[in-house]
Protein backbone atom coordinates (compact mmCIF):
# COMPACT_ATOMS: atom_id res chain seq x y z
CA UNK A 1 0.00 0.00 0.00
CA UNK A 2 1.45 3.64 -1.26
CA UNK A 3 1.37 6.18 1.61
CA UNK A 4 -1.19 9.22 -0.09
CA UNK A 5 -1.49 12.80 1.23
CA UNK A 6 -4.21 15.28 -0.08
CA UNK A 7 -4.26 18.73 0.23
CA UNK A 8 -7.62 20.09 0.62
CA UNK A 9 -9.16 23.52 1.08
CA UNK A 10 -10.85 26.48 -0.80
CA UNK A 11 -9.76 28.30 -3.65
CA UNK A 12 -6.27 30.29 -3.47
CA UNK A 13 -5.71 29.01 0.18
CA UNK A 14 -2.27 27.73 -1.12
CA UNK A 15 -2.83 24.21 -2.37
CA UNK A 16 -0.66 24.21 -5.20
CA UNK A 17 2.31 26.28 -3.37
CA UNK A 18 2.56 23.60 -1.13
CA UNK A 19 1.98 20.92 -3.68
CA UNK A 20 5.06 22.24 -5.40
CA UNK A 21 7.56 22.83 -2.67
CA UNK A 22 6.88 19.00 -1.77
CA UNK A 23 7.87 17.81 -5.17
CA UNK A 24 10.74 20.18 -5.26
CA UNK A 25 13.85 17.95 -6.81
CA UNK A 26 11.38 15.04 -7.56
CA UNK A 27 9.56 14.29 -11.18
CA UNK A 28 6.72 16.75 -11.77
CA UNK A 29 3.32 15.77 -11.93
CA UNK A 30 2.93 12.15 -12.86
CA UNK A 31 -0.95 11.89 -13.40
CA UNK A 32 -3.42 13.54 -13.73
CA UNK A 33 -6.87 12.16 -15.13
CA UNK A 34 -9.97 13.85 -16.88
CA UNK A 35 -13.84 13.80 -15.31
CA UNK A 36 -14.36 14.41 -11.97
CA UNK A 37 -10.55 13.75 -11.16
CA UNK A 38 -9.68 17.15 -13.26
CA UNK A 39 -7.31 18.95 -11.99
CA UNK A 40 -6.32 16.50 -9.75
CA UNK A 41 -2.52 16.30 -9.51
CA UNK A 42 -0.88 13.62 -8.41
CA UNK A 43 3.14 13.62 -7.82
CA UNK A 44 5.73 11.82 -5.64
CA UNK A 45 7.53 13.20 -2.30
CA UNK A 46 9.60 12.12 0.30
CA UNK A 47 10.19 12.76 4.03
CA UNK A 48 13.25 11.11 5.71
CA UNK A 49 13.34 7.87 3.30
CA UNK A 50 9.64 7.62 3.55
CA UNK A 51 8.06 7.60 -0.07
CA UNK A 52 4.23 9.27 -0.30
CA UNK A 53 2.31 10.63 -3.10
CA UNK A 54 0.96 13.98 -2.81
CA UNK A 55 -2.82 14.99 -4.17
CA UNK A 56 -3.10 18.95 -4.85
CA UNK A 57 -6.84 18.90 -5.45
CA UNK A 58 -8.77 22.54 -7.08
CA UNK A 59 -9.44 23.62 -10.61
CA UNK A 60 -12.85 24.82 -9.24
CA UNK A 61 -14.04 28.17 -10.52
CA UNK A 62 -13.38 30.78 -8.00
CA UNK A 63 -16.47 33.24 -8.54
CA UNK A 64 -18.79 30.54 -8.06
CA UNK A 65 -21.06 31.33 -4.89
CA UNK A 66 -21.93 27.60 -4.82
CA UNK A 67 -18.31 26.53 -5.17
CA UNK A 68 -18.89 24.22 -2.36
CA UNK A 69 -21.74 22.30 -2.74
CA UNK A 70 -19.83 21.66 -6.00
CA UNK A 71 -16.25 20.96 -6.84
CA UNK A 72 -14.96 21.71 -3.49
CA UNK A 73 -17.51 18.79 -1.36
CA UNK A 74 -15.84 16.52 -4.40
CA UNK A 75 -12.45 16.80 -4.10
CA UNK A 76 -13.17 16.47 -0.19
CA UNK A 77 -14.88 12.81 -0.66
CA UNK A 78 -12.20 12.38 -3.06
CA UNK A 79 -9.65 12.78 -0.37
CA UNK A 80 -11.68 11.06 1.96
CA UNK A 81 -11.39 8.27 0.03
CA UNK A 82 -8.53 8.39 -1.16
CA UNK A 83 -5.93 9.30 0.76
CA UNK A 84 -4.34 7.98 3.83
CA UNK A 85 -3.61 11.35 5.39
CA UNK A 86 -5.20 14.41 4.78
CA UNK A 87 -3.99 17.84 4.96
CA UNK A 88 -6.69 20.60 5.34
CA UNK A 89 -5.24 24.01 4.24
CA UNK A 90 -6.57 27.33 5.49
CA UNK A 91 -5.79 31.13 4.56
CA UNK A 92 -4.66 32.85 7.65
CA UNK A 93 -4.92 36.48 5.07
CA UNK A 94 -8.69 35.61 4.83
CA UNK A 95 -9.83 33.60 7.85
CA UNK A 96 -12.11 31.79 8.89
CA UNK A 97 -15.29 31.05 6.20
CA UNK A 98 -18.52 28.90 6.18
CA UNK A 99 -17.10 26.69 4.18
CA UNK A 100 -14.26 25.83 5.88
CA UNK A 101 -16.60 24.89 8.81
CA UNK A 102 -18.42 22.69 5.75
CA UNK A 103 -14.99 21.19 4.89
CA UNK A 104 -14.16 21.10 8.43
CA UNK A 105 -17.45 18.91 9.40
CA UNK A 106 -16.72 16.47 6.14
CA UNK A 107 -13.52 15.48 7.38
CA UNK A 108 -14.29 15.16 10.69
CA UNK A 109 -17.00 13.13 10.72
CA UNK A 110 -14.64 10.54 8.53
CA UNK A 111 -12.39 9.92 10.88
CA UNK A 112 -9.10 10.16 8.59
CA UNK A 113 -6.22 11.24 10.03
CA UNK A 114 -6.34 15.14 9.34
CA UNK A 115 -3.67 17.93 9.84
CA UNK A 116 -5.22 21.28 10.04
CA UNK A 117 -2.63 23.57 8.47
CA UNK A 118 -2.72 27.57 8.27
CA UNK A 119 -1.19 28.46 5.45
CA UNK A 120 0.65 32.22 4.51
CA UNK A 121 1.85 32.83 8.05
CA UNK A 122 4.67 34.29 6.56
CA UNK A 123 5.26 36.47 9.76
CA UNK A 124 4.85 36.28 14.11
CA UNK A 125 1.74 38.90 12.87
CA UNK A 126 0.13 35.93 11.03
CA UNK A 127 1.09 33.58 13.73
CA UNK A 128 -1.25 35.86 16.28
CA UNK A 129 -4.07 35.65 13.84
CA UNK A 130 -4.34 31.82 13.15
CA UNK A 131 -5.06 31.90 16.51
CA UNK A 132 -8.59 33.04 15.04
CA UNK A 133 -8.79 29.18 13.52
CA UNK A 134 -9.44 27.55 16.88
CA UNK A 135 -12.80 28.59 16.60
CA UNK A 136 -12.66 25.36 14.67
CA UNK A 137 -13.23 23.57 17.74
CA UNK A 138 -9.76 22.17 17.45
CA UNK A 139 -7.09 21.01 19.74
CA UNK A 140 -3.88 21.69 17.36
CA UNK A 141 -3.46 22.98 14.11
CA UNK A 142 0.34 24.12 11.87
CA UNK A 143 1.19 27.75 10.69
CA UNK A 144 3.04 27.60 7.66
CA UNK A 145 4.27 29.58 4.80
CA UNK A 146 4.27 27.73 1.32
CA UNK A 147 5.78 30.40 -0.46
CA UNK A 148 8.97 30.14 1.71
CA UNK A 149 8.73 26.29 3.27
CA UNK A 150 8.80 27.19 6.80
CA UNK A 151 6.70 25.05 9.09
CA UNK A 152 6.39 21.98 6.45
CA UNK A 153 8.91 19.68 8.17
CA UNK A 154 6.93 19.90 11.45
CA UNK A 155 4.01 18.86 9.49
CA UNK A 156 5.59 16.24 7.47
CA UNK A 157 7.28 14.77 11.07
CA UNK A 158 3.88 14.08 11.79
CA UNK A 159 2.28 12.90 8.71
CA UNK A 160 4.61 10.42 7.53
CA UNK A 161 4.44 8.61 11.49
CA UNK A 162 0.78 7.66 9.93
CA UNK A 163 2.55 5.63 7.29
P1 LIG B 1 -4.61 27.19 -4.42
O1 LIG B 1 -5.73 27.81 -5.20
O2 LIG B 1 -5.10 26.78 -3.06
O3 LIG B 1 -3.91 26.10 -5.14
O4 LIG B 1 -3.55 28.37 -4.12
P2 LIG B 1 -2.16 28.70 -4.87
O5 LIG B 1 -1.10 27.76 -4.43
O6 LIG B 1 -2.43 28.83 -6.31
O7 LIG B 1 -1.81 30.11 -4.22
C1 LIG B 1 -2.71 31.21 -4.31
C2 LIG B 1 -1.93 32.49 -4.11
O8 LIG B 1 -1.42 32.55 -2.77
C3 LIG B 1 -0.73 32.65 -5.02
O9 LIG B 1 -0.66 33.98 -5.42
C4 LIG B 1 0.45 32.26 -4.13
O10 LIG B 1 1.65 32.87 -4.52
C5 LIG B 1 -0.02 32.78 -2.79
N1 LIG B 1 0.62 32.07 -1.66
C6 LIG B 1 0.74 30.74 -1.50
N2 LIG B 1 1.37 30.43 -0.36
C7 LIG B 1 1.67 31.60 0.25
C8 LIG B 1 2.33 31.95 1.47
O11 LIG B 1 2.79 31.12 2.26
N3 LIG B 1 2.40 33.28 1.76
C9 LIG B 1 1.90 34.23 0.93
N4 LIG B 1 2.05 35.50 1.31
N5 LIG B 1 1.31 33.94 -0.23
C10 LIG B 1 1.17 32.65 -0.59
MG1 LIG C 1 -4.33 25.20 -6.95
Amino acid sequence: MSNIVAIVGRPNVGKSTLFNRLLERREAIVDSTAGVTRDRHYGKSDWNGVDFTVIDTGGYDVNNDDVFQGEISKQVELAIDEATSIIFMLNVEEGLTDTDYEIHEMLRRSNKPTYIVINKVDSSKEEIDATEFYQLGIEKYYTISSATGSGTGEILDDIVKDF
